[in-house]
């Protein structure tokens, strides 16, 4: 089973199509269905209106999907038992300091960076003082919950994932390298799970044999392969796809400019031009 996951919080655009249809591809070169999963974990940014959208548009786009259809809004209550057993095994801790409270700290301070260009967590005691990262812990506050990478790593072996070609082909052994990305977190106060946490868990309860995701995600692949560790669960094989680059060389997104699937049809682009767009960009190299 194969899955395309985006998240409705916002319009599809070309960067959404070429994901959709790399995967229709795999799917069909490997022979195995092809699902939809809604990343409608945040729900304060979610919105039906954009599901539908997605809906709509890989109709349009001619992607076949195969229901059920996975909103993962529904499961909290699975993410919530992964992290549980995180838990008891010592391997999470409660944080309370906001995000508010640890921008400014890394703006002052100019913490490394993880893969994602993000500050790496120093702990409460960093960002709040050993006295009132105390405070909250005695009097329990609302807290997110990080992994200890450290101790997650030290009772690891080595970890690799399996990379393949757009088809399913030339497997590669990747060595992952989890530790750039410190302490991630698993569960925040408003949300209580997060990406890596629950497409993990989905991934494994979907039954999902390939990963077909965009190239920006190949560093989140190490800390899948943790969670996978840790909570026994199967790893999938993976193929990270090229990107469609926005005009200032990052990935295409509505802030540099990306027009949506809708605007493009609107304005008389056909599914064959699209198609065509997006086959152009998978047959370059990366
Ligand atoms: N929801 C993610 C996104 O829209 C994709 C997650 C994944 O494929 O693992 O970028």
């Amino acid at each position: 089973m194969l899955r395309f996951a985006p998240s409705p919080n916002g319009l599809l655009h070309l960067g959404h199509a070429l994901s959709a249809i790399a995967n229709e591809r795999m799917a069909e070169a490997v022979g195995r269905p092809l699902t939809l999963r809604i990343e409608d974990i945040d729900q304060t940014r979610a919105r039906p209106h954009f599901e539908a959208a997605i809906i709509a548009d890989l109709a349009w786009l001619g992607v076949d999907w195969t229901p059920p259809m996975r909103r993962q809004s529904e499961h909290f209550a699975a993410y919530r038992d992964a992290l549980e057993r995180l838990k008891a095994r010592g391997l999470v801790y409660p944080t309370f300091a906001s995000r508010r409270e640890f921008a400014e700290v890394a703006r002052m301070t100019g913490l490394a960076r993880d893969p994602d260009g993000a500050p790496l967590f120093p702990g409460d005691a960093a960002i709040l003082g050993a006295r009132e990262a105390a405070r909250r812990l005695a009097e329990a506050e609302p807290a997110a919950w990080r992994l200890d990478m450290t101790r997650a790593l030290a009772d690891l072996p080595p970890l690799t994932w399996t990379e393949t070609d757009a088809a399913g082909g030339a497997a590669r052994t990747i060595g992952s390298e989890p530790a750039a990305w410190g302490d991630v977190i698993l569960a925040r106060k408003d949300v209580p799970t997060s990406y890596h946490l629950s497409v993990v868990v989905d991934d494994a309860v979907q039954g999902i044999s390939h990963v077909v995701r965009g190239m920006d995600l190949y560093p989140s692949t190490s800390v899948h392969r943790v969670l996978q560790t840790l909570l026994g669960l199967p790893a999938p094989l993976y193929y990270h796809h090229p990107l469609i680059l926005g005009e200032d060389g990052r990935k295409l997104s509505k802030s540099n400019g990306a027009e949506s699937l809708a605007a493009l049809r609107e304005a008389g682009a056909t599914r064959a031009a699209v198609r065509a767009r997006v086959a152009a960009r998978l047959a370059e190299p990366s």
